[in-house]
């Protein structure tokens, strides 16, 4: 036999300050935010972030992430330079750390979220094994990762403030630092619109079955 939830009871937390209230009055009596059982429409939501930023991380990998110009960048008057070419271009330099860094952060930490996320919206909907312990620390985790995916958007912006020598050298950020900070935002968006509490109610509810 289950202990009743919250939601059984009518009640629900506020999202804003914490507030425990009967959902029929609509609003907390707090702060007057808006009271929901669970985010409204999470799933939905969850997917199309996260498609969104499945469909940004091919420019962010595929176009120049920063353009070099002045000396040594060729006639043409620039080249540029994409996210993975800089890693090999700080691997072969012998820059290993920064290599792999770079890669972790930009390359690695987007499709781990993302997959992670894709998991978790599935095992909330019921198309996969719910397990809500692990789920929840893999929930954590993709929070946690998030704060640490903006690390080549810092790159880029200390490069271009810092490498600026005038008639001898340029650097400016590419399209693709564009796109990459849409990735980094989308799936941020992504992990906060997804309420973890769907897979409590998932596993809830097979139990109670
Ligand atoms: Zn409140």
């Amino acid at each position: 036999m289950n202990p009743p939830r919250a939601a059984d009871l009518g009640l629900a937390c506020c999202h804003t300050c914490g507030k425990l209230s009967p959902v029929a009055k609509g609003h907390c009596p707090r702060c007057h935010s808006p009271l929901h059982l669970r985010k409204p429409n999470s799933l939905n939501r969850t997917w199309a972030l996260l498609i969104g930023s499945a469909a940004l991380y091919v420019p962010a990998m595929v176009l120049p992430i920063m353009n070099v110009e002045g000396l040594g960048a060729g006639a043409a008057g620039g080249s540029g330079s994409t996210i993975v070419g800089g890693v090999i271009t700080f691997w072969n330099s012998g820059s290993y750390p920064v290599a792999i860094i770079i890669f972790t952060a930009s390359v690695v930490i987007p499709i781990l979220k993302v997959a992670a996320l894709v998991w978790l919206c599935l095992a909330a909907s019921g198309k996969a094994p719910a397990s809500p312990k692990n789920h929840g620390k893999l929930y954590r985790l993709t929070e946690i990762l998030g704060r640490w995916s903006m690390v080549d958007v810092f790159v880029v912006a200390i490069l271009v403030t810092v490498v600026q020598l005038g008639a001898l050298m340029t650097i400016k950020p590419g399209p693709a630092a564009l796109s990459f900070a849409g990735v980094v935002i989308l799936t941020m968006l992504a992990a906060m619109s997804f309420d973890p509490r769907l897979l409590w109610d998932r596993r809830f509810s097979q139990s109670a079955s």
